[in-house]
């Protein structure tokens, strides 16, 4: 399994970095690195930036409504992200979970319109710093998966989970190896569970203040099949650092 270097510039970026992007696809170009790479923008930048990556750098959405069209003022339906040029989607990002109260349920739904319309997703989970404390952490996300994944997996879905402690997004602060290779085992048991063979087949990303001083060892675990990388995407500079990290080996499902 390849791995997945995602990036996720949240509500950032004008045409003005529309730069970054060309110097991004540039690199993964000249240099391809050993994994599969997407940018997550936010929507009025992907039509752009799907010109100016020019086949060369895969660029997604941050996330999509649930229906496929209707009188919901300001949302963004799946299919207009495809229409725009989006090859994927972030479904339950802690943020939207957070500030836009989007249940696992609302998040399935999304996921499952993004599959229809034919583009891959990113459902995002995570606990936070009281759960993790609680020691519920396992139980949380395995909830959370549960809940977020559609029951089509099988037949219809390309789904990647990340798995992004609240506390360690935009924090400074990441998890240690033995706490994220828990949980990724725990998260595999789970889509095993839920979807058998096709959940084999899904990467579990790391999300959480990934940078190029700690991507070498997340993305060297083996449980790890990509990350999630919100601060460290929005630069070109920052983003190749981390890309470079990717180790040149077979990622093997745990
Ligand atoms: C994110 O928001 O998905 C994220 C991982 O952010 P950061 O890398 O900035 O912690």
């Amino acid at each position: 399994m390849r791995p997945l270097i995602a990036g996720n510039w949240k509500m950032h970026g004008l045409a003005a970095q529309l730069h970054e992007i060309e110097t991004m696809a540039a690199s993964v170009h000249a240099r391809p690195p050993a994994g599969d790479v997407l940018i997550c923008l936010p929507a009025t930048l992907i039509s752009r930036a799907v010109q100016t990556a020019a086949g060369r750098l895969a660029i997604g959405g941050e996330d999509c409504h649930a229906e496929a069209s209707g009188p919901f003022t300001g949302d963004i339906s799946a299919g207009m992200l495809k229409d725009a040029g989006a090859s994927s989607v972030i479904v339950g990002h802690s943020e939207r979970r957070q500030h836009h109260g989007e249940t696992d349920a609302m998040v399935a739904a999304k996921a499952a319109e993004a599959w229809r319309c034919g583009l891959s997703t990113i459902i995002c989970v995570g606990e936070s710093q009281v759960q993790r404390r609680d020691g519920a952490a396992l139980s949380v996300v395995g909830d959370q998966v549960a809940g977020s994944l559609p029951g089509n997996l099988a037949r219809s879905g390309s789904a990647a989970i990340a798995y992004e402690p609240l506390w360690a997004i935009g924090s400074g602060q990441v998890p240690t190896s033995d706490q994220i290779t828990e949980v990724h085992r725990h998260l595999r048991a789970c889509l095993l569970t839920l979807a058998g063979a096709a959940g084999a087949g899904v990467r579990i990303l790391y999300g959480g203040s990934v940078t190029a001083d700690n991507a070498s060892e997340v993305l060297g675990l083996p449980e790890v099949g990509g990350v999630l990388i919100g601060g460290a995407s929005l630069l070109a500079a920052d983003f190749d650092a981390v890309l470079r990290c990717v180790p040149e080996r077979q990622l093997v499902s745990a």
